[in-house]
C-alpha cells in the first residue's frame, strides 16, 4: 500500500474510526469500498476538426443517507483513486453536517487550460450523455470543483434537461444565480469555517473579538476567510497573509478588505502597503490565535507541526495536515478543526440550491446563512462531545462521528 495513493489515505482513516467504534466486519469492508463506479472513453471533436479522446469518472461510494454528492475535477493529474478517496470523503462530509445525501465525485483527465470554451461546453455536454441516466436529485448530484466552474455546471444542465425532456434542475449545484443557484454559495465554505472558530472560541473562553489570525493561502477561501473572520466574530487581527508568491505580515493587524483588493488587482499579497515579508514557512509558525490553512495538502507535517504556535487551527483546505502532524498538534494541545468539518460548508449550501429547486422557491442570503450556521454548530458540538468522550483527537472523532451514522443507515437498510 503507498502511503502517497490518496485512496489508500481514506482506506487507513476508516480503518482506525472503524476500531475505534467497534464497528462489525461487514460494516467496515463494505465502507471501505466504492459502491458504484463508472468510467467512460470520450471523443471530443477540436476546435481543428480533429479528435482528441478524453477519460472520465464518476465514482457513487456510499447512497445509505441518501443520493450522491460531489464536485467534478477536471484535472491533468486526476485518476481513478483521487476520485474514489474524494467521494469517500464527501461520504463523511455530508454524514458529519448531518444532511440526507451520500458522497459520490466525478473527473474527466484534462487540462482546462488548454481546451478553447467551445471545446469545454463539447466536454462538459459529452460528460452528461456518459452520465446523464445514472443522474438526478434523487440519484447523484454533481457540483464544481478544481477547474469547474458555474458556466460548465450550466451547460451540464442544459445537457441533462434536453435528455430527459423536462425542468430538473437539482441535477447539478454550483449553478450561476439566474438558472437556479443559491444565495451564499460564494463564501459558504470560508464562513462555515469561520462559525466553527466562532465555537471552539467560546468552548476555549477565548475573547472572540480579540482573536489574532494568519490565513495560508489567499485564494477563494483564504480571502473570504479574512473579511468574515472579522464580520462574524465581531473584530480581530489578521497578522499574515500568503499566496504561492509569498505572504505579508504586520504585527498590528493588516486591512483585511483593502489586502482581498490589493490581491484582486495585482493577482498576489506581496507589497501590499505597510506590511513586510513573510515566507509561507514562518507563517504556519507565526504566534497567532487562529491559523487557516486554505491552500494545499500537507502544509503542516512532522517536520513543521512542532512549531506550529497557534492555538485554533482550521483548515479550509483539504487535507493540509498529514496524520503524523495530527497526532503531534493534538499532543501539543492544538485545537484542530479537522478538514471535512471546517470545509463543510460548501456542500451544505450546495444541498440547500437542491432543496430550493426541488420546491422551486428560493431563499433569501439571511436565511440561508442562518440554516448554514445551524448546522456547522451543531456539527461542532457532535464532534468535540465525540471527542471529549472518546478522548480522541477532532479528526477521528470527526470521522467517528460520521462513519457511525452511515453505518446505522447500511445497518437500518438490512445491508448488514
Ligand atoms: P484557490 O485556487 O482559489 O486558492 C488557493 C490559493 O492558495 C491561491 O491563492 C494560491 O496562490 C495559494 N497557494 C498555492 N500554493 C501555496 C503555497 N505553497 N503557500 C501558500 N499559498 C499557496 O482555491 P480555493 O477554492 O480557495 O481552495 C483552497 C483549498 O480549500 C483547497 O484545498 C480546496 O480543496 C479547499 N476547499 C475549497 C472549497 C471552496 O468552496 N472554494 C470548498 C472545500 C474545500
Amino acid at each position: 500500500m503507498s502511503t502517497l495513493n490518496p485512496f489508500a489515505i481514506a482506506q487507513a482513516q476508516l480503518d482506525e474510526a472503524a476500531e475505534k467504534l467497534g464497528l462489525d466486519k461487514a460494516t467496515h469492508e463494505l465502507l471501505r469500498w466504492p459502491m458504484r463506479e463508472y468510467h467512460f472513453t470520450m471523443p471530443l471533436r477540436m476546435d481543428d476538426g480533429s479528435t482528441r479522446v478524453f477519460k472520465g469518472y464518476r465514482v457513487q461510494y456510499n447512497a445509505a443517507r441518501g443520493p450522491t454528492k460531489g464536485g467534478l475535477r477536471w484535472h491533468p493529474d486526476e485518476t481513478i483513486d483521487t476520485v474514489r478517496a474524494l467521494a469517500a470523503w464527501m461520504t463523511w462530509k455530508t454524514s458529519v453536517v448531518d444532511i440526507p445525501l451520500g458522497g459520490g465525485k466525478g473527473g474527466i483527465i484534462c487540462n482546462p487550460k488548454e481546451l478553447s470554451n467551445g471545446e469545454k461546453e463539447r466536454l462538459a455536454r459529452l460528460f452528461i450523455r456518459a452520465v446523464g441516466h445514472e443522474l438526478g436529485v434523487d440519484r447523484d448530484v454533481p457540483a464544481p470543483d478544481v477547474y469547474t466552474t458555474p458556466q460548465i455546471m450550466a451547460w451540464m444542465m442544459d445537457e441533462y434537461e434536453a435528455m430527459v425532456g423536462h425542468s430538473h434542475p437539482g441535477m447539478i449545484t454550483g449553478k450561476p444565480i439566474p438558472l437556479g443557484g443559491s444565495q451564499g454559495r460564494g463564501d459558504a465554505t470560508a464562513r462555515g469555517g469561520v462559525y466553527v472558530v466562532r465555537e471552539t472560541a467560546k468552548d476555549l473562553k477565548m475573547d472572540m473579538g480579540k482573536l489574532t489570525y494568519a490565513i495560508q493561502g489567499f485564494g477563494n477561501a483564504g480571502q473570504f476567510a479574512a473579511t468574515l473572520h472579522q464580520e462574524i466574530l465581531g473584530g480581530g487581527a489578521l497578522l499574515a497573509a500568503s499566496d504561492s508568491r509569498g505572504g505579508v505580515f504586520c504585527k498590528d493587524g493588516l486591512d483585511a478588505a483593502a489586502l482581498v483588493r490589493h490581491k484582486l488587482e495585482t493577482g498576489r499579497v506581496a507589497d501590499f502597503p505597510g506590511s513586510t515579508p513573510i515566507s509561507n514557512e514562518e507563517i504556519l509558525e507565526l504566534e497567532c490565535d487562529v491559523l487557516y490553512p486554505a491552500a494545499l495538502e500537507n502544509a503542516i507535517t512532522q517536520k513543521n507541526a512542532n512549531n506550529v504556535k497557534a492555538k485554533i487551527v482550521c483548515e479550509l483546505a483539504n487535507g493540509p495536515t498529514t496524520p503524523e502532524a495530527d497526532k503531534i498538534l493534538f499532543e501539543k494541545g492544538v485545537f484542530v478543526l479537522p478538514d471535512f468539518l471546517a470545509n463543510a460548508g460548501g456542500v451544505t449550501v450546495s444541498y440547500f440550491e437542491q432543496v430550493q429547486n426541488t420546491y422551486n422557491y428560493y431563499w433569501s442570503l439571511e436565511d440561508v446563512q442562518k440554516q448554514l450556521d445551524r448546522k456547522m454548530t451543531d456539527a461542532y458540538r457532535a464532534v468535540k462531545d465525540m471527542s471529549d468522550k472518546m478522548k480522541v483527537h477532532n479528526r477521528l472523532a470527526a470521522y467517528m462521528v460520521s462513519v457511525a451514522r452511515v453505518a446505522e443507515a447500511c445497518k437500518l437498510r438490512g445491508w448488514v
